[in-house]
């Protein structure tokens, strides 16, 4: 039998959290965002669950070739624009909409022999400091932009550093509105952040809001709020199961580095699944870990390829049992990999985008 571990992508949790950010800015466009594979749950399989969005965005040309392979005919964004001038060819090929964030990216276009004029996001940079024309400079590449006849419609849109946290959006919103003050144009500002915790503020949610997290079933705001309060579901499980089980006896030690040591007898379960799987390996001794469906605790170091959970809690557990490292148990329990991640240092962005090749991932509804 292959090695006893796989993911599940949960179709139905997809459109069910896409709906999430349509109740939450039920006047808006959604972008669906799935850039990184998806977020690691692969573009064609992503795609069955979030086929009711408005367009889809993404970074990736290659990315884009196969959204329109599926035979999406509507709105691609790519969100980083084009790299060099020659994939406005591909962009004119397969109706891409794309962002405009630095100069080049308008003399490209201005050279662009097209027949097809295209629909552009000029982006603005409020406050990240990452991507967009400075708020001086706005006006000027807007104004460029609109002349030339390579282009069809002039966009705008900025980007949030703060929608998650403390700091929150008001000076970026501002910032934004003061630049773009009188230009026409459909605008898109809102995350998943800033789509759930600030869609109701004047201007967020505007024409286009980008969900790109939420769509896949983590709280950006984890651990201030988590996916219960959010109202969404884990679109991705990733499940294995016991491949054997250890009696401990006080001052025995588990794993890489003797980094866990039994204060009294127990018994531990190894489960087929470790960092080359995409698991943590900086998940802490104690990270959450669900066996049968059951709330238990690892033990020890994340080695490559296996790891060690707690079986006090579960004394039935032996080799085949299952084991839940994040999204959903047998039982209908749920994992959600914003733990998972805590306790590994980062956010569930990073363990879902790793979701390494190895695993076999099935489409569930
Ligand atoms: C990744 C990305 C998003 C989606 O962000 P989430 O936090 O995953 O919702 C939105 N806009 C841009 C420009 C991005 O790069």
């Amino acid at each position: 039998m292959p090695r006893p571990i796989e993911a599940l992508i949960h179709t139905g949790a997809l459109a069910h959290n896409l709906a999430r950010a349509r109740a939450a800015a039920p006047d808006a466009k959604v972008w669906a965002v799935v850039k990184a594979n998806a977020y690691g749950h692969g573009i064609e399989r992503a795609f069955a669950g979030l086929r009711g969005a408005d367009g889809f965005a993404l970074l990736d040309l290659a990315e884009a070739e196969r959204i329109r392979a599926l035979g999406w005919r509507g709105p691609v964004l790519l969100l980083e624009g084009c790299f060099e001038a020659r994939d406005l060819e591909l962009c004119s090929r397969l109706n891409l909409w794309h962002v405009v964030h630095r100069d080049a990216q308008i003399d490209w276009l201005a050279q662009h022999k097209t027949h097809q004029p295209h629909r552009v996001f000029l982006k603005l940079n409020s406050g990240m400091n990452r991507l967009g024309f400075a708020p001086a400079a706005c006006r000027a590449a807007w104004a460029r932009l609109d002349a030339l006849p390579q282009v069809a419609e002039v966009s705008l849109m900025t980007h949030f550093a703060d929608a998650d946290g403390a700091r929150g959006i008001a000076h970026q919103v501002a910032a934004f509105a003061d630049a773009t003050r009188d230009l026409p144009g459909e605008r898109s500002l809102a995350n998943s952040a800033a789509t759930l915790r600030h869609a109701q503020a004047a201007g967020v949610a505007a024409d286009w809001v980008r969900a790109g997290i939420m769509s896949y079933g983590s709280a950006p705001d984890y651990p201030e709020h988590d996916l219960a309060h959010w109202g969404l579901r884990p679109a991705m499980t990733l499940r294995a199961q016991l491949i054997a089980v250890q009696p401990l006896q006080a001052g025995d030690t588990v794993g890489y580095g003797s980094s866990f040591r039994a204060d009294a007898p127990m018994r531990i379960g190894i489960v087929a699944c470790g960092y080359a799987d995409g698991y943590p390996r900086h998940a802490a001794s104690g990270t959450p870990v669900l066996v049968d469906g059951v709330r238990t605790r690892t033990v020890g170091r994340v080695s490559m390829d296996m790891l060690a959970v707690d079986l006090t809690p579960l004394p039935q557990a032996q080799p085949g049992s299952e084991v839940t490292l994040w999204g959903v148990a047998g039982n209908g329990a749920v994992l959600a990999i914003d733990e998972v991640a805590h306790a590994a240092g980062t956010i569930g962005y990073e363990p879902m985008c790793a979701l390494a090749a190895r695993v076999p991932v099935r489409v569930v509804d």
